[in-house]
């Protein structure tokens, strides 16, 4: 599936779903791949993964014409380095997102130009614009990824973290600086 949609081949007021999954679709896969710089396969954990559900809507109305909304889920496990001591930390991500397209050329209006959301269709949502009749999944899935991606993995609360002398790993023992320290 490509992740620039057409909107011409939306009709208005047809709702569209699209349940989207890593495995699936190739674009969804390199999102993931970006976030989860381990890519390691953790058997006896839970599995990763990466699924997007999307609702589509092509809606005009006289405040903002041809406009398009989008109403998304996002859920995905990965694993991103502790930033204590480098060890797997596994991360989830579960949110919910709505996105109105306008068109490009109310982009640079006084209206809009320093928006970056708008109350459409009953709520608040990012504002976005459509560039020749196109949007770009890839970039909105990947946008809501990475503000929701959680900035400072811990992979244990109790995590000792790496010696700042040497790089032993505390979580393991001591070592000869941490020993003398204690003394
Ligand atoms: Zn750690
Ligand atoms: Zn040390």
């Amino acid at each position: 599936m490509d992740h620039l949609l057409k909107i011409h081949r939306f009709s208005f007021n047809h709702p569209e779903s699209m349940n989207l999954d890593f495995e699936e679709v190739d674009w969804l896969k390199e999102i993931f791949n970006d976030l989860d710089s381990i890519r390691e396969k953790f058997p006896d954990q839970e599995k990763d993964m990466l699924q997007v559900e999307l609702q589509l809507v092509r809606k005009t109305n006289s405040t903002f014409n041809d406009h398009f909304i989008i109403r998304g889920k996002i859920n995905c496990h990965y694993y991103a380095p502790c930033i204590r001591c480098l060890a797997p930390s596994k991360e989830t991500i579960n949110v919910d997102f709505a996105a109105c397209y306008l068109l490009a050329s109310l982009e640079n209006s006084e209206e809009y130009k320093d928006l970056s959301d708008i109350y459409c269709d009953g709520e608040e949502m990012d504002l976005y614009f459509f560039d020749k009749g196109k949007i770009d999944l890839k970039e909105l899935v990947n946008e809501h990824v990475h503000l929701n991606a959680n900035p400072h993995p811990v992979h244990s609360e109790n995590c000792k973290g790496l010696c700042s002398l040497c790089g032993f790993n505390l979580n393991f023992g001591k070592c000869i600086h941490h020993r003398i320290e204690k003394k």
